[in-house]
Order: structure tokens, then C-alpha cells, then sequence
């Protein structure tokens, strides 16, 4: 037994070998332990003297093993340490919080704007008759002008049958719902879905109307452009200019459509305008004496003005969004930066 040769290996051998040198000389079958059961065979005298040799050096060599295997575990340690490392300093991956759709910010920020003009939210059901969706709206069957809103029909046509159900196919069933049940003077908002068969760069199968109407005694079409100029420049926060174009719609008479100076070219003429200047914004005009009358009101007493337009065109040309089908394609990047947060930061 070489024992200056162990304690020379023990201060650089590995675990393993460490493990291996322990077996070697203090194992149960070490050659420690084997001179250690051989000093029974010894003279008394001489098996003290050898006890004592022994014993010194079972403790330097357990001592020896013993400090090399906490210097094997603290530099294991210190390894994992450094390899687990997490640096504080590096930027974190980036959280989104949820946001508020940007149609809904938008039917919030119009509805905001008519309440600030005195008009109140009023109700008109998505799924609607064939008689409040058109007929009482001074379109009877056969008009024309059906043609030009394609329907989504819920009951085939039956001769017989007293309702025919649909989609309604714009918010002025509002007009007629508030004109039944509500007495003059008001003012009414009808904002919520509406639904045609159409699908393309300006048109999904379902979007978005607001509808505006204001019955008082006297209501003239010089009022109606004082409100919906006094609307536009609370809903895009700036004054605009505005022009009327004469138009037709069969429930009101005269009507108008309403366009604004270009929002992204003030007027001077770029590809949205199409070089013209001008945006079209909405549609109104005087309520129809016919549309009246089936309402139960007097038309020799009472007159009105409505007025509608898209949400999605509304929100298009505010946040200068060129394909109205982004609006629905849940792509969370687009979202993220026309959405408001849902929560406040404040
Ligand atoms: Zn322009």
C-alpha cells in the first residue's frame, strides 16, 4: 500500500476516480481495511504501535477524500450556477393585453358624438319583417330599389303567408319601430349590424349602420346640415368641409348625400378621393311624408330629417384603412393598432 501515491491522486482526481481510490483503500475490501483486520494476528506491543500508524492514516486519507469530494461539489455547483444564469438585463419577449375591436371603438366614438347632439340610442331588431325592412319604408313590393340590396331572405315567398322574414338589410327599420311608439319631438339613434349578399374590397356579407333621425316641429334641411356637419367634425375631431349632392332614397324627400374634403389630401386630390377632393360620407334627407303618415303622424304638423352611414366607412376613413375585409380577418397586428385598450392604463 502506497499511501503518499493515494494522497498525491486525491487532490486532482475526478469523481469517479475518487470513488475508485475511497473503494481502494477504505472500502470493505480495501487494503486499508485488510491490515486493519490483520493487526488481531500481531504481539500485543506491536499491534498498538501499528493500531496507532494506521488509524493516522485512515484520517488523513478520509480527510483528504472528504475535502476533495466538497471541492467536486461546490465546483459542480458553481457550474449549474452559471449555465442556469438568467440575465436580468435582456428585454422581455413583449405581452399584449386584449384591445377593443376597432368597430366597436368606432360605434362608441359615433354614438358619443349624436349623444352630444341630443340623440338617443333607439332599437330596431336584426331580424326584421319584409314590412318594416322595406314597405312601411315607402318600398313596396316590386319597387325598384330593392333590387339594389341584395337579401338575405329567412321564409320563401308565399302568397299566402302574412310575414316574410329577413336580415334587415339597413338600420332604418329604426325609423319606423321609433316612429310607431315614440311621440315627437326626438331625436334617435339606431347604430348595429345589417346584412346583404355581397362580398368584396368595400362590402362584407355583415357590417355595420348608423342611423339618425330628428322629428320636431319645424326641423328644416338646414338644420339637418348644421347636425351632421357638427357630427362629422366631432367623430374625425376636426372642422371639415362638407357638400350635398342631390339623391335619391325612397324614404325621404328631398335627399342628399353628404361628402367631406378628403381627409388625406385636404381637398387636393389623391388616389382615396380619386383625384376628386372629396369623400362620400352619408346619405340623409327630409323623412317622406309617406314614411311619416305610416308612423301615425300628422304630416301637415310634423317633419323630420334621417340620415345613415357605414361604421366600417366611417372607421376606414378615420384610421385610413384601404381594404374594409381587415376589419374582420382577426389579424391580431392589425387589430392591435387601430384597437383601444380594453383597460385603461390610468
Ligand atoms: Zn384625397
Amino acid at each position: 500500500m502506497d499511501i503518499q501515491t493515494a494522497l498525491s491522486q486525491i487532490p486532482t482526481a475526478t469523481t469517479e476516480a475518487l470513488e475508485a481510490l475511497r473503494i481502494q483503500y477504505l472500502g470493505q475490501k480495501g487494503e486499508l481495511t485488510a491490515q486493519m483486520q490483520a493487526l488481531g494476528k500481531l504481539e500485543p506491543e506491536a499491534r498498538k504501535a501499528r493500531g496507532a500508524e494506521l488509524n493516522v492514516i485512515k484520517t488523513q486519507l478520509t480527510e483528504a477524500i472528504s475535502a476533495r469530494k466538497t471541492e467536486l461539489e461546490t465546483e459542480a455547483l458553481n457550474a449549474k450556477l452559471a449555465e442556469e444564469a438568467i440575465d436580468v438585463t435582456l428585454p422581455a419577449d413583449p405581452t399584449y393585453n386584449g384591445r377593443i375591436h376597432p368597430i366597436t371603438v368606432a360605434m362608441e366614438d359615433i354614438a358619443s358624438a349624436l349623444r352630444s347632439l341630443g340623440f338617443t340610442h333607439a332599437y330596431g331588431p336584426e331580424i326584421e319583417t319584409d314590412d318594416y325592412n322595406f314597405t312601411k319604408l315607402n318600398l313596396p313590393a316590386h319597387h325598384p330599389a330593392r333590387q339594389d340590396q341584395d337579401t338575405f331572405y329567412l321564409n320563401p315567398f308565399k302568397a299566402e303567408a302574412t310575414e316574410r322574414y329577413l336580415l334587415r338589410t339597413q338600420t332604418s327599420n329604426v325609423q319606423i319601430r321609433t316612429l310607431e311608439t315614440v311621440k315627437p319631438p326626438f331625436r334617435v339613434m339606431g347604430i348595429g349590424r345589417v346584412y346583404r349578399r355581397d362580398y368584396d374590397l368595400t362590402h362584407t356579407p355583415q357590417f355595420h349602420q348608423v342611423e339618425g333621425m330628428m322629428v320636431e316641429a319645424g326641423t328644416n334641411f338646414s338644420h339637418m346640415r348644421g347636425v351632421l356637419d357638427e357630427f362629422l367634425r366631432l367623430y374625425f375631431g376636426k372642422p371639415l368641409k362638407t357638400r350635398m349632392r342631390p339623391h335619391y332614397f325612397p324614404f325621404t324627400e328631398p335627399s342628399a348625400e353628404m361628402d367631406m374634403e378628403c381627409l388625406f389630401c385636404k381637398g387636393t386630390g389623391c388616389r382615396v378621393c380619386k383625384q376628386t377632393g372629396w369623400l362620400e360620407v352619408l346619405g340623409c334627407g327630409m323623412v317622406h311624408r309617406n314614411v311619416l303618415a305610416v308612423g301615425g303622424l300628422d304630416v301637415a304638423e310634423h317633419q323630420g330629417f334621417a340620415f345613415g352611414a357605414g361604421v366600417e366607412r366611417l372607421a376606414m376613413l378615420k384610421y385610413g384603412v384601404p381594404d374594409l375585409r381587415l376589419f374582420y380577418e382577426s389579424h391580431a397586428a392589425f387589430l392591435r393598432q387601430f384597437g383601444k385598450p380594453a383597460i385603461s392604463a390610468a
